[in-house]
């Protein structure tokens, strides 16, 4: 599996472990850069800008999910 696949299959789970974005009513707010977002930016926005904190916690979130199989 590569890096981009299993970024995209993680990448939910990134964000409910991680309070990347906050929810103001119908607006969502990057609390890494307090940039304001419309929910269809959220995912792009992360990956573009804060590439090296998904990274991070994908590698974690492997790490737990390999423990989980085995
Ligand atoms: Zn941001």
């Amino acid at each position: 599996m590569t890096a981009a696949a299993i970024v995209s299959r993680v990448f939910p789970y990134v964000i409910n472990i991680e309070p990347i974005i906050l929810k103001v009513g119908n607006r969502y707010v990057c609390l890494k850069c307090d940039q304001q977002l419309a929910r269809s930016q959220v995912e792009h926005h992360i990956r573009r800008k804060h590439k090296e904190l998904v990274n991070e916690l994908v590698s974690h979130i492997t790490a737990s999910v390999r423990t989980q199989v085995r």
